[in-house]
């Protein structure tokens, strides 16, 4: 019969059902943890209300795993025989009879793993519900009913239009169509071909003056899913040539400086997303002794590369590439911004979705030279743009605004000696996500100039 336990058969059952307890809550927020970390990393999604949920799941880990350190060695030394069919005093009895009663127990747990968990999965969910106000669960839950809910402007065209999402075919006959009539003010030229062979073009917009003027360089679209941020610059370019000449401060700084502005960096994915999936991230590259497709084209460049929040595995979603500027597209970007070093003072990169305009650094906590400078450009634009619609965004550093996260196209133009480097995170907060309804093209476009503006006159009149 073996040792008998001294506090009674009541105390064991109830022992061994905290520690089962313990133990599948204990693996639940560990998973909800990890899965928590994971979207933190996969996109800046980390407001204060986000990591008031951070806190409670740590602060319920260890709560847990506390009472199960209690709980543990009282229930492991229970006698099978005295507790009949209580699970883990019969798994881990020293059993000379492992018989039909020890087998019925086994079942029972494994089948009592099933109801708890679902049991505290839905508890979860409503409390992330209720605490993200359902940031990321529409998504998941309804994602093609969110797809078809972004397309909510009915004027039914193909045709190129601001105020709807336009597919890469349609955006480069816009490309050459806008730059022949304006040629006073856009010229376009290829700065190379993606990885799948589509051209990259890259236009210039700003009065001809015949002699090189300072410029401010902008890209949309390196995440292919962002795609308001594609929307943003083709907005930008048709803002900027048909108000010049009535907008004093457009006219001002298309007079004095040019715009580098690339609509469609990550060209590739951008088509993948009209094609297969709407949520695809990055570049459409191979990766050699891989099945997994593609790097994240932001976790690509020379700014302290794959050191951290970024992955060495080929089928992360932030994958960092084989090497710095693995991919075709951030090796072109690059070269282009280094052989116009000497014009570019603003860098500024778009992407979706948060409300953020950060600035370096991401790849380490470190403070720039220049950080109360960037803080306070950076405050006037958000400023500027919360006037039109209210809008609210935070502004910071990367690596303390959101997370660190090395390999930033940001960082890397900071360090080459581009002064005034910023990253737009554009609307919304997670309501629709990366899946904005068209019908918010326009104000979030237009609201979006205000703050480009106020850092492009602040960089005219403070040149270096
Ligand atoms: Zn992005």
């Amino acid at each position: 019969m073996g040792y008998h336990w001294p506090f009674g058969t009541f105390l064991c059952k109830a022992s061994a059902g905290l520690v089962i307890f313990n133990l599948y809550t204990s693996i639940f927020f560990l998973t909800a943890l990890s899965i928590d970390r994971y979207l933190a990393i996969v996109h800046p999604v980390r407001s204060r209300r986000q990591r008031t949920l951070f806190y409670a799941n740590l602060t319920c880990v260890l709560i847990w795993l506390f009472a199960l350190l209690l709980s543990a060695p009282t229930a492991l030394s229970r006698d099978v025989y005295d507790i009949g069919n209580s699970t883990l005093c019969a798994v881990w009895h020293r059993s000379e009879q492992i018989n039909l009663l020890v087998t019925l127990s086994v079942l029972k747990s494994v089948l009592g793993f099933f109801v708890p968990f679902l049991v505290i999965i839905t508890c979860y969910c409503l409390i992330g519900r209720a605490l993200l106000g359902s940031r990321g669960l529409v998504m998941f839950e309804n994602l093609q009913e969110a797809v078809e809910a972004q397309m909510d402007n009915k004027r039914a065209t193909k045709a190129h239009d601001y105020t709807k999402y336009n597919n890469w075919a349609t955006i480069n006959d816009w490309v050459v169509s806008i730059s022949s009539a304006n040629a006073d003010l856009i010229s376009r030229q290829e700065i190379g071909n993606t990885y799948e062979g589509r051209p990259m073009h890259l236009l210039t917009i700003g009065k001809k003056t015949g002699s090189a003027k300072p410029a401010v360089f902008m890209d949309c679209g390196f995440h292919a899913r962002e795609w308001i941020t594609h929307a943003f610059c083709q907005w930008f370019i048709n803002e900027a040539v048909s108000t010049y000449g009535s907008d004093p401060e457009m006219t001002n700084l298309l007079d004095r400086m040019d715009f580098f502005v690339l609509p469609v960096f990550n060209i590739d994915g951008y088509e993948y997303t009209w094609t297969n999936d709407r949520m695809w991230r990055k570049t459409r590259s191979r990766n050699s002794g891989s099945s997994c497709i593609g790097t994240d084209p932001n976790r690509n460049f020379d700014a302290g590369w794959c050191t951290v929040g970024a992955s060495s595995n080929p089928c992360s979603e932030t994958y960092c590439g084989s090497s710095i500027e693995s991919e075709i597209e951030s090796k072109n970007l690059a070269n282009f911004i280094r052989s116009n070093k000497s014009i570019i003072k603003a860098y500024l990169t778009v992407h979706s979705y948060s409300q953020l305009l950060l600035f370096p650094y991401s790849y380490k906590y470190d403070l720039t030279a220049d950080h109360s400078e960037l803080l306070s450009v950076s405050q006037g634009a958000i400023a500027a743009l919360r006037s039109l619609y209210g809008t609210r965004y935070t502004s910071g550093p990367g690596a303390t605004t959101i997370y660190p996260a090395a390999g930033g196209s940001d960082d890397w133009a900071y360090d080459l000696g581009v002064k005034y480097s910023y990253t737009f995170e554009l609307r919304d907060e997670g309501r629709y996500g990366f899946l904005l309804p068209e019908s918010q093209i326009k104000p979030t476009c237009e609201e979006t100039m205000l703050a480009v503006k106020y850092i492009a006159s602040h960089v005219l009149n403070n040149l270096y």
